[in-house]
């Protein structure tokens, strides 16, 4: 009988199971709602269900359940330390309390961790013994496997690589540092350096007509509409933001001497401006010969990585 497993991952808006095979195959799923206002325990329940449901579609008992997991939390336990989208996490133990209901084993890692995971396994970093991923959203999240391991920290998710400073006069970060590779390149930040060109005086850009010359409408995505019909500054938008996703990597790439560095996320869907950027300033930057060795490509699992790659922390 063949072994699998369940992963779930927990997002902000909605929570998607999958029965997923030892080959990484998702062989059955289901969604629900978060809702995440009604609390973690509310949450937890709604997951033991779609978790039930998984397991009833399975021909003999899966392993167990993993859980990708926004936020900072501790795997070791499988406890939250908190979670920015969704009030009332801090110190919830999300692994206790699923295991107690299920009655199986369960672990929870970081969404981007899990995410990374899956890329290592069946994705854009399969057959790489060290391999790095960013998610490029909101945020910049991102896993890192040395050797074919998850890095993790001490008593605490590692890999935040969104957090690397590139400045240190740089713009307020979430996380409450300044100049952060996240508060250049995730959405706040690439929409204020929109703003801030399209201010200019004397800066023609299809972009003004677009937001209806509003400037609160502006987003990644209307800035990448702009780029691909050939709007100069929107291009300059897209291949800045990659320059700085470079300074960002070089770091990786000096230290972790990586086979290939994967971006995912949405942002990534206008690669055809950011990598190249990116390439030249790893390419310039980053010492030899890991400069010149280290490939930066697209993520290539897309929506259900997550998930698959919480299936794998029971399955490898
Ligand atoms: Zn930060």
């Amino acid at each position: 009988m063949a072994r699998t497993a369940i992963g779930i991952d927990l997002g902000g808006t909605n929570i998607k199971a999958g029965l997923v095979a030892e080959d990484g195959t998702v062989l059955a799923q289901a969604e629900a709602k978060t809702l995440a206002h009604e609390g973690p325990d509310a949450v937890m329940g709604r997951m033991a269900v779609l978790a039930g449901q998984m397991r009833g579609k399975a021909e003999a008992d899966p392993v167990g359940l993993g859980v990708g997991s926004p936020g900072p939390l501790d795997p070791s336990v499988g406890q939250i330390y908190f979670t920015p989208n969704m009030p009332g996490w801090d110190g919830y133990p999300l692994g206790a309390r699923l295991a107690d209901r299920l009655k199986m084993p369960v672990r929870v890692e970081n969404d981007a961790n899990c995410a990374a995971l899956a890329e290592h396994w069946r994705g854009a970093g399969q057959g790489t013994k060290t391999m790095i991923l960013l998610t490029l959203g909101t945020g910049i999240g991102g896993g890192i496997i040395v050797d074919g391991k998850l890095v993790n920290g001490t008593r605490v998710t590692a890999g935040e690589v969104g957090h690397i400073v590139i400045n240190d006069k740089g713009p307020k970060c979430g996380c409450g540092n300044h100049g952060c590779l996240e508060a250049y390149c995730g959405t706040a930040g690439i929409i204020a350096r929109a703003r801030e060109l399209l201010d200019k005086p004397g800066t023609v850009s299809m972009l003004i007509e677009m937001a209806g010359r509003d400037f609160e409408k502006l987003s990644p995505a209307l800035i990448g509409q702009a780029a691909k019909k050939g709007d100069g500054p929107a291009i300059s938008i897209y291949k800045e933001t990659g320059r700085l996703l470079g300074l960002g990597i070089v770091n990786l790439v000096n230290i972790f001497a990586p086979e290939v560095v994967i971006l995912g996320g949405g942002v990534a869907a206008n690669g055809a401006f950011i990598f190249p950027a990116v390439r030249d300033e790893v390419k310039r930057r980053a010492m030899r010969p890991g400069n010149e060795q280290v490939r930066i490509e697209a993520a290539a699992m897309g929506n259900d990585a997550g998930l698959i790659g919480a299936a794998g922390l029971l399955l490898h």
